[in-house]
C-alpha cells in the first residue's frame, strides 16, 4: 500500500521570516505543539504516526456487509429486509448495528484485544466503535436509547481474564453518546465455552444465565457486545431485560460473523 511523502519541517522558513523575533518563537512553538499532539498516535496495522489509533487507509481495510438482516445484521448475498432465521423466529431484540464483519484485520484486533488485553488496542477498537456508532445513528436520524448496557461475564471468567471487553466498549460509548450506563445486568450461571455449541445448544447452555436487578419501566435499552456470532447471548439478555420491563432493545456489536462461520 503507498503512503503519501512524508511532509518537510517548516520550521526553518519560519524562523528566517521577517516577523518580530517573539512572534517567530511563538509560531514555531505552535508548530512543535501542533506536531506533538497530532502525531500522538502510531496506526495498529501499518505503524503510521498520525491523528487516530487506525488510521485512514487501514480503516478502509475493514470490510462490512452490502446487505443484512435488518433485524439480526446477519450479512446477506442479496437485498431483503430480513433473514430467514428472523421471519422464522423473531429475536427478542428489534434491532443490531454492526459497523464491521468479522474478518481479518478486525477479527484479529478483537483477538489481540481479548486474549492479550492490549490497552492500546482496546482503545483503538473503541474510538473505531464510537465513530460508527455516532455517525451511523446520525445519518440514519435514529433515536437514541434511553440505557446502555453490556453483556456481563461470569465472575469466574471476569476474574481469569481480568477484564470485560464489552465492558469497556459500552462504558465508551455512554460517554460518548452520553447515554446512561445500565449496571444492573447479572451473569449468574457459568457456561463452557460457546464455541463449538450449534444456536440451538447455546440458546440451550445460555437458559438461566442473565439476571436483571433493577425493574425497569419501558426505556429502551441497547446492549453492546464485541462480536456477534448465532446471537444466541444477546437474545437471551434481551429477553431477561424485557421481562424486567425494557421497551425497545437494540444491540450493538463491533463485528458480526457471517453465516457461513457457524452452524
Ligand atoms: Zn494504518
Ligand atoms: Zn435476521
Amino acid at each position: 500500500m503507498r503512503k503519501p511523502p512524508p511532509k518537510t519541517s517548516c520550521i526553518k522558513p519560519l524562523m528566517q521570516s521577517h516577523k518580530p523575533f517573539y512572534s517567530r518563537i511563538f509560531t514555531v512553538a505552535k508548530y512543535c505543539i501542533g506536531t506533538v499532539v497530532l502525531a500522538q498516535h502510531h496506526c495498529l496495522l501499518c505503524d503510521e504516526p498520525g491523528t487516530s489509533r487506525l488510521c485512514h487507509y487501514c480503516q478502509k481495510l475493514l470490510l462490512n456487509a452490502r446487505h443484512s438482516c435488518q433485524q439480526c445484521a446477519l450479512p446477506l448475498e442479496h437485498f431483503a429486509l430480513f433473514c430467514g432465521q428472523c421471519l422464522k423466529q423473531t429475536p427478542a431484540f428489534d434491532y443490531v448495528f454492526s459497523p464491521f464483519l468479522y474478518q481479518a484485520p478486525i477479527s484479529t484486533l478483537i483477538l489481540d484485544y481479548k486474549q492479550k488485553s492490549h490497552d492500546y488496542t482496546g482503545k483503538a477498537l473503541s474510538d473505531l466503535f464510537c465513530q460508527s456508532v455516532s455517525r451511523h445513528y446520525r445519518q440514519e436520524h435514529l433515536p437514541q436509547p434511553t440505557f446502555i448496557t453490556h453483556v456481563p461475564l461470569h465472575w469466574r471468567n471476569q476474574w481469569r481474564r481480568g477484564f470485560n471487553q464489552s465492558a469497556n466498549f459500552s462504558h465508551a460509548l455512554s460517554r460518548h453518546m452520553n447515554i446512561a450506563h445500565f449496571s444492573h445486568s447479572r451473569r449468574v450461571k457459568w457456561t463452557m465455552s460457546q464455541k463449538t455449541l450449534s444456536k440451538k445448544e447455546r440458546t440451550q447452555s445460555l437458559r438461566g444465565s442473565f439476571l436483571i436487578t433493577k425493574p425497569l419501566n419501558g426505556e429502551s435499552v441497547v446492549i453492546v457486545d464485541d462480536v456477534m456470532t448465532t446471537g444466541a447471548t444477546v437474545n437471551t439478555l434481551a429477553t431477561e431485560l424485557k421481562k424486567a420491563g425494557a421497551g425497545r432493545v437494540s444491540v450493538w456489536v463491533l463485528a458480526r460473523t457471517p453465516n457461513y462461520r457457524f452452524k
